[in-house]
């Protein structure tokens, strides 16, 4: 059985989470290797819908670990609250289920107030974050400032941390900001309490994951957000603050490169697009919020409404050589009923289709127009289910990005799905 990584190859919501679930039957462990609570994976069962923020879209599966790697920032609140959602559910998770690596950073209450008093002090320029505290933490884990998982599970170590730091962090909050203090007792308590909370899922993701390999079982690394996201390879500086390639589920992880051996990378069949930055295929207008309604565009974990545009292939193409994808799934296809024509993005002008711009600002989309089709696509489950230019579209889209189609999803639910490929069955 493959190990396998998902990336979505956009700028994030493009369903990574309905086909990590769908996918998750067939692996023993679905791991998180990036990003934070400012993911939100959305899982919808026979109905039921679920949304993730911190934990692997692994957790519906019996029998699959879920793991949340080092490359992790862990907001230990939410990981709680997400277990005693699921607990509610009936779906009772205990520390076989999930593994919390002790390395992960936490994300701490000067991490959250800063977040949210630089982006309302930026005014126009915010870059649009979830304000969940992700990027100050990332900051600090760089700056070898942070606090990890293991820290709370030490209290002399805790209390020392947090002396060290957050004097620095009080004179940012109050004399740049006005802020009010942060108390350092109020904080050691809070977390100590927590660590204690945690401390049974805390435990060396590496070496679950080598002992899955062991047993000759198969992983699933869950992306988070989207490839144009990415700190190194996004639109800089709208772009979150994690390597979001595939490449990082290696970093993220403490798993070699060796051991992965297949990419599936997540495109949905327009683009999207939630807070600041550049986005070329934008259709701006009624026909812009009419896609926005019928997929549904608004955040799962903010509910900002999400800008759409026209499938870019430029951008997904670069997407495939940057992840080095050897599949692709395409999702919310049946949101695209009902357009009687539907352009697609093949080139930008001037731009060899071998690279991409450095900046996107200025480029100027080239577009096919393909014919639309009427009919509702939920109910398909084979390519032959779904009507003859719709078949154009996906194969356009497969000829264009150069990546063969693994599956084609065409409804939120689990089931409405088409699988086109053999990943876990050939
Ligand atoms: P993720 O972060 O990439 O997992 O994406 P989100 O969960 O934020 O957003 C995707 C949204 O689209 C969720 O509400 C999903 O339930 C929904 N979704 C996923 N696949 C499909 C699909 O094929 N069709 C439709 N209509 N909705 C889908």
């Amino acid at each position: 059985m493959p190990n396998v990584v998902v990336v979505g190859t956009q700028w994030g919501d493009e369903g990574k989470g309905k086909v990590v679930d769908f996918l998750s039957p067939q692996v023993d462990a679905v791991v998180r290797f990036q990003g934070g609570n400012n993911a939100g994976h959305t899982l919808v069962v026979d109905g039921d819908t679920l949304v993730l923020h911190l934990l692997p879209s692994g957790v519906l599966r019996a029998g699959c670990t879920c793991v949340i790697g080092n490359g992790v920032v862990v907001d230990p609140r939410v990981l709680l609250e997400e277990l005693a959602a699921l607990r509610a559910r009936g779906r009772e998770m205990g520390p076989g289920d999930v593994v919390l690596d002790p390395h992960a950073h936490v994300i701490m209450p000067w991490h959250l107030a800063l977040d949210r008093l630089r982006e309302a002090a930026l005014g126009d320029r915010r870059i649009g974050t979830t304000c969940r505290g992700i990027g100050p933490c990332y900051e600090d884990k760089v700056a070898r400032r942070g606090i990890i998982v293991a820290d709370l599970l030490d209290p002399v170590r805790l209390r020392d941390r947090i002396a060290s730091t957050l004097p620095w962090k009080n004179r940012e909050i109050v004399e740049w900001f006005g802020g009010d203090p942060l108390s350092a007792e109020r904080i050691e308590a809070d977390f100590l309490a927590l660590g204690e909370r945690i401390a049974a899922y805390v435990r060396d993701a590496t070496a679950v994951l080598h002992a899955v390999q062991r047993r000759g079982g198969s992983i699933l690394f869950e992306g988070a957000q989207g490839t144009f996201l990415d700190v190194d390879h996004g639109t800089y500086p709208h772009v979150t603050s994690s390597n979001t390639v595939a490449g990082a589920a290696c970093a993220g992880s403490g798993v070699g490169p060796t051991a992965i051996d297949e990419v599936v990378g997540i495109a949905k069949a327009y683009t999207t697009r939630v807070g600041a930055g550049v986005m070329p295929s934008q259709i701006s207008g009624a026909l812009g919020e009419q896609l926005q309604e019928r997929g549904g565009e608004f955040g799962a974990t903010t509910g900002r409404p999400r800008r759409c545009g026209w499938f870019d292939a430029p951008l997904v193409r670069h997407a495939a050589r940057i992840n080095g994808l050897t599949r692709l799934a395409l999702t919310k296809v049946d949101v695209l009923s009902g357009f009687a024509e539907i352009p697609v993005v093949v080139a930008y002008e001037g731009v060899d289709s071998d690279e991409f711009p450095a900046s996107l600002t200025d480029v100027r989309p080239v577009f096919e127009v393909l014919p639309g089709w009427d009919e509702d696509l939920t109910a398909a489950r084979s390519l032959a289910d779904l009507p003859p230019t719709c078949r154009r579209y996906v194969a356009r889209i497969e000829e264009l990005v150069g990546v063969p189609i693994e599956l084609v999803s065409v409804g939120a639910d689990r089931d409405a799905t088409i699988r086109t490929g053999d990943l876990f069955t050939g």
